[in-house]
């Protein structure tokens, strides 16, 4: 595994001869996104960024990939890359004991082993045709994992402090110092595909007068942040009534709460923590009047179907948000809660959990699923001059899909449908970033037996710690 900057960069150039060629590539179908399907498309790069889309001339390709659809790179607005190695190990759980045990787990894995982590998921999107990440990470790990694969992003970094115990002003100045490292690491590694920004976890692990500093902080330094919000009823119920898991949580924890009595979203926004470009992650327990507000302010959300319907969470009033104008992206999440980063499944789940909440088969339309897992997501991490459709003079970030397996055939006269409703992630046949295409490394390898090895300690950790979490909900131990 590498591990300094120097090492990395040799690593994330990939094919740096073919970089200033003019390239074209040919495929029956290319969805620009924002502009109508091409049928017979030939798409031309440059120095790394699109020059021309339109039909297929008679002169000779690079490549012709032939019953294909080539599509922009997927925007991946929510992730934590960082939790690749949770994936099928937290299982058939409330929300409480799932992210209480999630964080009683971290404690268990090494910086290399996160780094192999964080690599390995970076990798699974980048092979599922997921160019630009919106990453949420505790240890910076992410941030070297899309260094080594190339893929453009925000990488978040966390910030926790419930407990008045916890001086903000510690905090503030230890979250500034990882952000000033991290983006040390992005000038030394010359990218200019990743940015830096902050993520205030939630509003029941970070308390308001934190929010309010760290608001300031990243107004200070225009750092762009993500918080997740309104995700489930535990979090409405301890700020609405001042009841449930997390009241109890901190009554143990001898933690005083004042039950505001305030939606969280309405809570968030009194601590001045929603500011312009801020992506609220999950937004599922949210009204008209907290979508407005969200509006109001600035800011976008970050709609994760998939993994609000494994943690029961609900279903986000997505058609909602976009009727009122909000800019909304897809996010897969950690696969902890997913299992895998399949943003074709993302778009399904979107769209089924839209029409089953509103009962209306037009709720989210196939063509509206496609435009929240590509431009959306650019517009909602403020990234759309660059990438989020195939328009020349933006980044050449596309993806190459296969329309010739047997689940999709066939597919010819609507190729949006067979993406949003018969693709999957296995059926991405060339994801290409800055106009090139990379092959696994060998530190893929070598991160996939450092998790497998990881994943055996943590399977006999959380024994340990489920019978930590049960004594300490219960009074009784587990097996006791
Ligand atoms: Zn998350």
């Amino acid at each position: 595994m590498v591990s300094r900057v120097s090492e990395i960069v040799s690593t994330a150039n990939c094919d740096p001869e073919s970089a200033s060629l003019t390239l074209r590539y040919r495929a029956r179908w290319a969805l620009p996104i924002d502009a109508p399907p091409i049928e017979n498309a030939e798409i031309v790069v440059r120095d790394g960024r699109i020059i021309e889309v339109g039909h297929a001339g008679n002169g000779l390709v690079d490549q012709d990939f032939g019953e294909a659809v080539i599509i922009p790179g997927f925007v991946n607005v929510h992730a934590h890359l960082e939790y690749t190695v949770m994936r099928g190990l937290l299982e058939d759980m409330p929300f409480f004991p799932w992210i209480r045990l999630l964080t009683a787990l971290k404690s268990h894995i090494t910086p290399k082993e996160w780094l192999a982590s964080a690599l390995l998921g970076a990798w699974e999107m980048r092979s599922s045709g997921i160019t630009t990440i919106g990453d949420a990470c505790d240890g910076g790990f992410s941030l070297m994992a899309l260094l080594m694969t190339g893929q453009s992003g925000i990488i978040y970094r966390e910030v926790f402090g419930i407990s008045p115990d916890e001086p903000i002003q510690e905090i503030v100045s230890s979250l500034q110092k990882k952000v000033a490292s991290m983006t040390e690491t992005v000038t030394q590694a010359g990218s200019d595909r990743i940015r830096i920004g902050i993520s205030p976890h939630a509003p029941y692990t970070v308390r308001g007068e934190l929010f309010e500093a760290l608001g300031s902080f990243a107004k200070r330094y225009s750092l762009p942040q993500t918080i997740h919000l309104a995700e489930s009823l535990a979090e409405e119920d301890l700020f609405q009534k001042g009841i449930g898991p997390f009241a109890e949580m901190f009554a143990r924890r001898g933690i005083a709460w004042e039950t505001p009595q305030l939606s969280p979203t309405r809570f968030l926004d009194a601590c001045g923590a929603i500011t312009p470009g801020t992506l609220a992650v999950h937004c599922v327990q949210v009204s008209q009047e907290d979508i407005a507000l969200l509006k109001a302010r600035g800011a976008t959300v970050a709609h994760c179907p998939k993994s609000n319907g494994k943690l029961g969470s609900g279903f986000a009033p997505v058609r909602a948000m976009l009727n009122a104008g909000l800019a909304v992206g897809l996010g897969t999440d950690s696969v902890a809660s997913n299992n895998n980063a399949d943003m074709f499944e993302e778009m399904r789940s979107a769209v089924f959990t839209a029409r089953a909440r509103e009962r209306d088969p037009m709720a989210l339309t196939a063509e509206e699923a496609l435009r929240l897992a590509t431009l959306g997501g650019a517009e909602a991490m403020g990234m759309a001059q660059e990438i989020g459709s195939l328009t020349p003079g933006k980044r050449a970030d596309f993806c190459v899909v296969n329309l010739s397996a047997s689940h999709i055939t066939p597919a010819e006269d609507n190729p949006v449908a067979a993406l949003v409703f018969s693709a999957r992630a296995s059926d991405v046949i060339a994801t290409f970033i800055n106009g090139t295409v990379n092959r696994k490394s060998q530190e893929i390898e070598e991160a996939v037996s450092i998790m497998r090895m990881t994943r055996r300690k943590l399977r006999d950790a959380l024994s340990l710690e489920q019978s930590k979490l049960e004594k300490m909900m219960t009074g009784t131990p587990r097996n006791a």
